[in-house]
Formats: structure tokens, sequence, C-alpha cells
């Protein structure tokens, strides 16, 4: 890591400080002051949170609530002054490390015909997100273990990971489709973030997670939370994590699924899947991607790219002539099964970070909990 990327304050009892409400646009100008010029926040767009560059704490999304469920997103008005009393939104913090299409290298004849290798994207520019989630730091970490494993750490991953300063903000109204609760990783937001606000009818909580968010708040000046509003933010996380409704049965299902992997339940959800790769598209952890040479016209150049795939493409299982996971209900298999059992050989934990938004953007509203429970209930692991 270089030196953009903030160090983590282990071992420290995070302080808690006081940002009033009308106050916010301090946070923007000190987070800037720190050299993060671009801003990204939670805006509606096209009739979902998105982020989208913001220059002040007016445009955030105040007052909106969404509601998710199986195939199902819509954002409605609230009420009060609140701009984080929404879940989440179709885009995760993945485009923002992983790019849906980038170069990885470019190569051209010279002069004396030698092939030559070009430097490809510039450095990306320091780039500040405000109001991320719990569970999309847990997925940013998971993508950090895929992209960032030594000895070959991905150069344009690391690039854009480091100048990124990530604020987050504790969730306090849960969707019906989250279920961070019962995988371990929300609603509270407790490592990889820079600052972690609560919000707060009249104001935030702040505290620092690392160095970074140390030196915005210092330049904040702010004065220390009271323990009522400490006391009354912890109870709403902790009322947002009771509130979720869904849930997986156990943080490890490796062993179960392997013992269903001919259950008769996947010819049953193949039947219903459209093999449309939304799940994996909007999925925070999902990092499989093809690779291709692009040849300029001339003959002259190459570029080399790579881009988001899907498992649920027929080509992707395309090997040796011929499609390993030709019917969908493979596919379906093949993408439960890395999730949840063989992601822990791979990773030491599940894929799966609860979001929910697999569930919500489901065209058919198919639901991992409930096909989770489906294979499950029968005890008899293949028939
Ligand atoms: S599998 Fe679904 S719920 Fe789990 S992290 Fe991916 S999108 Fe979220
Ligand atoms: S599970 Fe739903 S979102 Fe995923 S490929 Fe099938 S139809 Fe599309």
């Amino acid at each position: 890591m270089d030196s953009h990327r903030g160090l983590p304050l282990i071992g420290m009892e995070p302080s808690a400080f006081f940002l009033p409400r009308e106050s916010l646009d301090a946070l923007f100008d000190a987070i800037r002051g720190q050299g993060y010029a671009r801003v990204l926040g939670p805006m509606e767009r096209n009739g979902a949170i998105t982020y989208t560059a913001i220059t002040a704490a007016s445009e955030l999304p105040r007052g909106l609530r969404d509601r998710q469920g199986p195939g199902h997103y819509r954002l409605e008005p609230g009420s009060g002054e609140r701009c984080f009393s929404w879940a989440n939104g179709p885009q995760a913090l993945k485009p923002l490390t992983f790019a849906p299409r980038e170069t990885l290298w470019r190569c051209a004849l010279d002069d004396s015909g030698r092939l030559t290798f070009l430097d490809t994207d510039a450095v990306p520019e320091r780039t500040a997100v405000i109001g991320v989630r719990a569970c999309d730091l847990a997925a940013m970490r998971i993508q950090e273990q895929h992209f960032l494993k030594p000895p070959h750490p991905d150069a344009h991953f690391a690039a854009r990971r480091e100048r990124l300063f990530l604020v987050a903000v504790h969730c306090s109204h849960p969707a019906d489709t989250c279920f961070c609760a019962s995988t371990g990783d929300g609603p509270r937001a407790e490592t990889g973030h820079d600052l972690a606000m609560s919000e707060l009818d009249y104001g935030f909580i702040l505290t620092a997670g690392t160095d970074r968010g140390q030196a915005v708040l210092a330049e904040l000046r702010l004065a220390p939370a009271a323990p009522d509003d400490r006391a009354q933010a912890d109870a709403e996380i902790e009322k947002a994590a009771r509130a979720q409704t869904r849930g997986l049965p156990s943080r490890d299902l490796k062993e179960a699924l392997y013992a269903r992997l001919e259950h008769p339940h996947w010819d049953q959800v193949g039947r219903r899947c459209l093999s449309c790769g939304n799940c994996t598209a909007v999925c925070p952890t999902c990092f499989c991607h093809a690779e291709m040479d692009e040849p300029a016209l001339a003959g002259d150049s190459s570029e080399h790219l790579r881009q988001w795939d899907s498992c649920f493409t027929a080509v992707h299982s395309y090997m040796g002539h011929f499609l390993v996971r030709e019917e969908t209900r493979l596919r379906y298999r093949q993408w439960l099964t890395h999730k949840l059992a063989s992601w822990h050989e791979q990773y030491g934990r599940s894929g799966c970070v609860g979001c929910g938004r697999c569930i919500a953007w489901c065209p058919v509203g198919i639901d991992i909990t409930a096909e989770v429970s489906a294979l499950l209930e029968s005890g008899d692991a293949q028939s």
C-alpha cells in the first residue's frame, strides 16, 4: 500500500464527535481539504440510490425511503430530515475499484516494427465516498483479498483502492431484503472505513477508522458526542439488526451444499431463473470477468480489455469446445455453491455479505435465502 492509504487505528477506542446537521457541508469541505477533490454521495438517479458526484449536503436524498422485496425496488418520500434512511441501491463500491470495462494494457508496433507495451490509465483521481454501508465495506474487504493477493496484486484495483476515502454510515433503516446481521457483516460498520457516522435527527456522530479519517476530524474541530446521543445511535443500530427478517441459517454452508449437488431443487430454481446475470452485476463481491484483445483495423496496435462477466452467461463456461454449464440450473448451482461453499476454501469465509441486492434486482424475485432454506429443508441431501 502506498502512502495514500490510511492506517487503521488499531487498539484505540475511537473517540466520538458530534456534527450538527446544519454543519454537514463542513465535512465535505474538510474531506476536500485532505485532497479528495472528487466526492461521491448517495443521490436519487433513475428511481434508485446511486453514488454520484456531489458538491453539497443539500443534494443528499433528504427524507427518502426505499422499499425492497423480491424483484422489487422503489424509492418513496419519508418524513423528517434524515439523508441516510434507506438501505442501499443497485450500485455498491465495486465499480469504483473493479471497473466494469477497462483496458489492462495496450501494445503497438514502433517505427522499427518492434512490439512495445504502452501505459494505460492515468493515476486515478483521489475520491471520497459518503454513505457507504457496512455490507459494502465487508464486500470491499473480500474484493481486496481477491485482487490484492500476493505475489501479483492487480495494479488497476490497487491504484483505485489506495485513493478511496470511505465515509461509512451505520445502517438504521434496513430493507426487507437485508440480512447482513446473519452473515456478520452489518448493520454496524466495524472496519474498512476512514470515517464512520451515525445519523440522528439533529446531527451526526463521527468516529475515525484510520489516520486519514482522524485528520479530517481534526480539521473539523468538533465537540465530543454526548453519552445520550451515543446511546441512541447504538440503540438504532441494534434495532436495525433485530428488524431483519431474512437470514442464512449458518455462516458456513459448505458441507451442507456440497452434500446437495444433485438435489432436485436445482431443477426447480433453474426453471424460474432467466440466466440474465442481474444478481452477479449487483453483487458487491462477484468478481468474474472476461478478457479479450481488440486489435486495431490497421493491424499496428491492440488493446487488452477486461470486463465484468457472469457465471450465468453461456460463454463463461465455454471450455475445450463445449459448454460446461449449458443448463440454467447448473449456472445457478455454480453461483450459489461458489458464493456460499467453495468461497470458504478460497477466502476463508462466505462470499455473501447479506446486502440483499440479488433478491431485489432479480427480475423474477429469486431469493438466495429462500433457495438455501428450500435446499436444506430436505434432510436427504441427494433426493
Ligand atoms: S449474494 Fe446477494 S445478498 Fe449476498 S452479497 Fe451478493 S448480492 Fe448481496
Ligand atoms: S437468479 Fe434472477 S437475477 Fe440471477 S440470473 Fe437468475 S433471473 Fe437473473
